[in-house]
């Protein structure tokens, strides 16, 4: 098991491309500590499997370097760097038998065979496959093959790490949620670092110890489920981040008040900000409380989820998302209070810090 290090990765797949805007990864400085359960999490697009196609050695970057245990692999190919990747669809061999292929990793490395034996055995446990391990996996359903390339991806026990690029797309809804599981029992038992590339927020957040949240080319948070509820350092981790997301309104600071309307919430101090940035005040929809007093808002939709009620509203002619909680009642004539504890001020995206108990 290894830590990987990627140190100012940026990449343009068109070498002609100078502007770096658009690249699809614009400056990327990230460790992936030894041991860990990463998740990476960010919307179609983001430049996740281009990040993960980087660590194997697929992808050559066009800037920056990628090190693990501290040895620079830039320049290794694929086969150097002793990683396992498992990719959105199956990639097996189609002659070989299902426990051929789960022992065809091991044999290419020399493996001794009573090891084979107990590394494949395990994997078929796991991925319940000891039903299949005897027929050619030409005849297997997608799903079957895809669980057949999840198992080649776990076998080695001498990986560096293994890399899940969106690995259950193919797979049976209810036969996910088994694997996710599973997966994650495994990196808990075997200690082997692990990046598993999601654009589903509860696959990351049930998945990883540890969430990077990426966004047009870069890391926008890196934190546990948490961190991302309770803080989000960019408005798109808010917004991308919970169900419903965090409300993003206009704010104005004045002074060491931030100030929406007839709305103002004191901030510990004034802060420093760009006169140019653009200011706006995040409030996830659990922090917005439904009261009698307080800012008055008209109610325009409530939405009955189950344990509770989204409640859509307007304010001062912005749209404000409440949550109310089980067995509490609209009030007759609603306000909505925030609770100054959720409430975040960012400039130009991301959010403003007032730690450390007093101003810098
Ligand atoms: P994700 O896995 O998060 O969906 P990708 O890493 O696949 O994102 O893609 C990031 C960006 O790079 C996208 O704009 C995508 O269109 C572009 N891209 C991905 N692969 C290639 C490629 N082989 N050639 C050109 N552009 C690509
Ligand atoms: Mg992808």
């Amino acid at each position: 098991m290894a830590r990987i290090d990627l140190s100012n990765i940026k990449h343009a797949y068109d070498a002609a491309d100078t502007d770096e805007s658009k690249f699809a990864l614009r400056h990327v400085n990230q460790a992936f500590e030894h041991g860990g359960a990463y998740a990476l999490l960010g919307p179609s697009g983001c430049g996740k499997t281009t990040l993960l196609n980087i660590i194997s050695g697929l992808v050559h970057p066009t800037h920056g370097r990628v090190r693990i245990d501290g040895n620079d692999v830039t320049d290794l190919p694929t086969e150097k760097r002793n990683i396992a990747q498992v990719f959105q669809f199956p990639v097996i061999y189609d002659t070989m038998t299902v426990r051929q292929n789960l022992e065809f990793p091991l044999r290419n490395r020399g493996v001794s065979s009573a090891d084979i034996k107990r590394r494949v055995d395990h994997v078929i446990a796991m991925t319940g496959l000891g039903p299949l391990a005897k027929l050619r996996a030409r005849g297997l359903s997608a799903d079957e093959k895809q669980k057949v390339s999840l198992g080649r991806g776990l076998v080695r026990e001498d990986v560096s790490a293994v890399l899940f690029d969106e690995p259950l797309t193919v797979i049976d809804p209810e036969v996910k949620w088994t694997l996710r599981t599973q997966l994650r029992e495994l990196q808990r038992q075997s200690g082997m670092t692990m990046i598993y590339v999601t654009h589903d927020q509860t696959e990351a957040l049930t998945f990883a110890s540890s969430v990077v949240v990426m966004h047009e080319g870069q890391v926008v948070q890196v934190g546990t489920p948490k961190d991302l509820f309770e803080r989000p350092a960019h408005t798109f981790v808010g917004y991308f981040i919970g169900s419903p997301g965090m409300n993003v309104l206009p704010t104005k600071v004045e002074g060491a008040n931030m100030k929406l309307g007839e709305y103002s919430a004191a901030l510990p101090w004034a802060p420093r900000l760009k006169p140019t940035a653009k200011l706006e005040l995040g409030v996830r929809p659990e922090f917005v409380k439904l009261a009698g007093e307080g800012i008055p808002v008209s109610i325009e939709r409530v939405e009955d989820v189950g344990r509770h009620r989204i409640v859509r509203t307007r304010m001062q002619g912005l749209a404000v998302t409440a949550i109310l909680p089980e067995r509490e009642e609209l009030p007759a004539s609603p306000h909505v209070v925030f609770d100054p504890e959720g409430v975040h001020l960012y400039a130009d995206g991301w959010r403003v810090e007032f730690t450390g108990g007093r101003a810098p």
